[in-house]
């Protein structure tokens, strides 16, 4: 059912070698490798159906419209949202928690209010809600969590107050790797009557997610990190909070009617659509979707569990080795140091021998702190990573460590 050696042949960039050696892309996190499928879908695009979207009469621009408002259908249903004004298409995660942070602190908060985040966040679930802050006079309140890489909910139960207007959360930790409890965190912030902003960058490619199962009010991430394009994100949002925000840039497409004097807006969700949107991206996009949707995700989840379990047994055996995050629920993510070797330097030399990690903060340079670190080599894993992998890894961390 999972034929590892077919999807590895849907992926050509595997087949290349860096310095002479086999690549092993261990950096997933950061962003996937692309299939076959959705290369050519964005090229066929490109030389078949090309035009400009949403305004033409003429049959191009209805056939790109057509297979634009197609992929807005493919996340609808890959999210299980209820409808496709609740798609947003954006840049990625950053610009989806960007678009919602300024729309939501300008129309929806007041001096004072505050907004609950966690200490394990990614800086773009920091940086927008702090430059908000700035203008706002807002507060943000930090979720902490234990030496295991799990949030306390107790602290976070605590964190709750009358001006509490909004809660946002990384689902699955970029560094740590831990699976956070959003569906019964969405429940409590619920029961204080305020909405949650999960940050789904790193779950949407490797678990199935349900934004109705789970009551998510705003659900974030990036189709570069799930096998698609880069440039292209969606912002997921109940339609009854995207009507309550107002637009987030100005432009064409995004409007109703436009005179000196009066402007009135789109509907959703183009009302958040500024501008010439990437429709050659949300294609590539919608091709990835369908490229794991076809694979399973709860098989793409057991085969990645699996990795992750095997590669944290054989890491262990490595003497001086000390990994981040080791929380019950965990994602393909590994973090760890050796020894008193630099991340950098280990990361450097590993590169070497073909093996690509990720080495420093991960920008999440608040959780370092908390973790009394500077950084860690960080090794992540896809749907299409091998146990012969990771013993690449485990015997090339063993020769650098032998080096020093
Ligand atoms: N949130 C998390 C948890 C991430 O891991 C990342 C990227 O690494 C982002 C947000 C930002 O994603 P992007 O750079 O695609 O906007």
């Amino acid at each position: 059912m999972y034929d590892i050696n077919q999807i590895r042949a849907d992926f050509p960039i595997l087949e290349r070698t860096v310095y002479g050696k086999p690549l092993v892309y261990l950096d997933n996190g950061a962003t996937t490798q692309k299939p076959r499928c959705v290369v050519e879908a964005i090229t066929n695009e490109y030389y078949n159906t090309n035009a400009n979207v949403h305004r033409g009469v003429h049959f191009l621009s209805q056939q790109a419209t057509e297979l634009h408002e197609a992929s807005r259908e493919t996340v609808r249903k890959f999210i299980n949202a209820r409808s496709t004004a609740e798609i947003v298409f954006t840049r990625g995660t950053t610009e989806s928690i960007n678009l919602l942070a300024t729309t939501f602190c300008q129309s929806l908060m007041e001096e004072d209010d505050e907004v609950i985040i966690s200490v394990m966040e990614h800086h773009s679930n920091i940086v927008p809600w702090q430059l908000q802050a700035r203008l706002w006079g807002i507060t943000l309140r930090v979720i902490p969590m234990n030496d295991r890489g799990e949030l306390l909910l107790d602290e976070y139960e605590k964190l709750f107050s009358p001006r509490t207007k909004l809660v946002c959360v990384t689902h699955v930790s970029n560094v740590l790797g831990t699976v956070n409890p959003v569906k019964q965190m969405i429940a409590t912030a619920h029961a204080h009557g305020v909405p949650v902003l999960v940050d789904g960058a790193q779950s949407i490619p490797h678990m199935r997610v349900d934004v109705r199962e789970l009551d998510a009010d705003f659900y974030v991430f990036s189709g570069h990190k799930v096998y698609g394009p880069t440039g292209v994100g969606v912002l997921y949002g109940k339609e009854n909070w995207l009507d309550r925000l107002p637009p987030y840039q100005g432009g064409g497409e995004m409007i109703q009617h436009v005179s000196f004097e009066k402007t009135t807006f789109n509907e959703l969700p183009f009302k958040f659509e500024a501008g010439t949107p990437d429709y050659i991206g949300t294609t590539g996009l919608a091709r990835a979707l369908d490229y794991v949707s076809a694979l399973g995700m709860d098989n793409i989840a057991a085969y990645e569990h699996e990795l992750t379990t095997y590669a944290t047994r054989r890491l262990k055996e490595i003497p001086g080795m000390r990994l981040f995050g080791e929380s019950e629920q965990k994602g393909s993510v590994i973090s760890f140091l050796v020894g008193q070797i630099h991340p950098f330097d280990l990361g450097t030399l590993l590169d070497r021998l073909g093996i690509a990690v990720r080495t420093g903060h991960h920008c999440a340079q608040p959780l370092m702190t908390r973790l009394g670190i500077e950084g860690t080599v960080r090794a992540s894993f896809g749907l299409y990573n091998t146990k012969e992998e990771i013993d690449v890894l485990v015997a090339g961390i063993e020769r650098v460590r032998k080096m020093f």
